[in-house]
């Protein structure tokens, strides 16, 4: 059984005792900053000359700084830039002003695990990484409750590594809901694997071949979005209450015996090995490597995906669709026409 922790297991005091540098502002970056400032910790915020982020936290009270000073004047250096841009911002930006003794925060352990930063042995090296987005680990806190962490430590320095980071995760509101202790190893590979094989990567196809399936077969695009998309949120909130089991309860006699008989036809045993060919993947750093790569190179190959991706009818059929649903607010990419945002 993995070991949890609450808030009873952590003493905020600690994290209120240091300086911390929150370095990015985004999905994350807001939410840590503003969560902890609100439980009585002293902390800045680090950006890049000319960010866009700037005026955002200004608006939240916040002091920004650039990276190397907010990073001068703090002994807790978070890095909520994205995964991509963490290796030559820790590289030219934090780690010439990084204390002794100072401690580094990370939300993923991507560029630890794959070796694009190494810290020096005299700093502790921590993980809390809400398994949520940035955004809602904000509205829970400020609704009083919080999205569960897990909680790592790679390098412990000073001795005082873990109590560290409970404490700071019990300032961001984690404990609330629950820590749960990993390593950096074990959140980065089934952080990636998740989002790849089933979350994003494996959903999203699934939900692209049933839509081609129906529309070639000369369904409706409407009616085909309505039954292998927009049913999704249903069906994934039920499996989030109570499981799978919960989903089979709730659905009727021929959806569950549909269930059984043709999931495992669609989703055949070849689908695990193509599963485990990605896993293998993750772990000897090749998918690590040819995103960092592209990203390097400017992202062509990652442009071209999101562009094809975009282009998809399905998005479009949506797009009319959403606007017609009286119950479904409005999304920010509906309204910018063949951009992600
Ligand atoms: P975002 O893409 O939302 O972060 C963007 C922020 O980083 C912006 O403030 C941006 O400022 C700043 N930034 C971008 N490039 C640089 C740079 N070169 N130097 C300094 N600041 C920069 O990131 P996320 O919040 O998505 O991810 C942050 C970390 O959290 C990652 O490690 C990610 O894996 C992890 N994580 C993310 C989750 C999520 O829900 N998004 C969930 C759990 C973990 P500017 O205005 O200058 O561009
Ligand atoms: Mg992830
Ligand atoms: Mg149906």
């Amino acid at each position: 059984m993995a070991e949890l922790f609450y808030d009873d297991d952590a003493d905020l005091s600690i994290i209120a005792g240091r300086k911390v540098a929150v370095i990015g502002y985004g999905s994350q970056g807001h939410a840590h900053a503003l969560n902890l400032r609100d439980s009585g910790v002293d902390v800045r915020v680090g950006l890049r000359e000319g960010s866009a982020s700037r005026t955002k936290a200004e608006n939240e009270g916040l002091r920004v700084l650039s990276v190397a000073d907010a990073v001068k004047e703090a002994d807790v250096v978070v890095v909520l830039a994205p995964d991509q841009a963490q290796r030559s911002v820790y590289r030219d930006e934090i780690a010439p002003n990084l204390a002794p003794g100072a401690a580094l925060v990370f939300a993923h352990g991507f560029n630890i695990r794959f070796g694009y930063i190494t810290p020096p042995a005299g700093v502790d090296v921590v993980m809390i990484a809400p398994k949520g987005p940035g955004h809602l680990v904000r509205r829970e806190y400020v609704d009083g409750r919080g999205v569960p962490v897990i909680v790592a430590v790679e390098q412990d320095a000073t001795g005082g590594a873990w109590a560290l980071a409970l404490s700071y995760a019990k300032a961001i509101g984690g404990l609330r809901a629950a820590g749960i202790k990993t390593t950096f190893t074990e959140e980065t590979e089934s952080d990636l694997f998740g989002e790849q094989a089933v979350l994003c990567g494996g959903v999203s196809q699934l939900i692209q071949y049933g839509f081609e399936t129906l529309t070639e077969a000369g369904y409706q695009p409407e009616v085909a979005y309505f039954e292998v998309l927009h049913e999704l949120k249903l069906i994934v909130d039920l499996i989030n209450e109570g499981g799978i089991a919960k989903q089979r309860w709730s659905v009727s006699d021929t959806a569950e015996y549909g269930d059984y008989v043709s999931g495992p036809r669609v989703i055949d045993p070849s689908v695990k090995e193509n599963m485990k060919a990605v896993l293998a993947d993750i772990q000897s750093g090749a998918f690590a490597k040819r995103f960092i790569d592209d990203q390097d190179a400017g992202a062509p190959e990652f442009k071209a995906l999101r562009a094809k991706g975009e282009a998809h009818p399905i998005e479009a059929v949506g797009r009319q669709l959403r606007k017609l649903f009286a119950w479904v607010k409005p999304s920010e990419t509906d309204y910018v026409e063949g951009s992600a945002g």
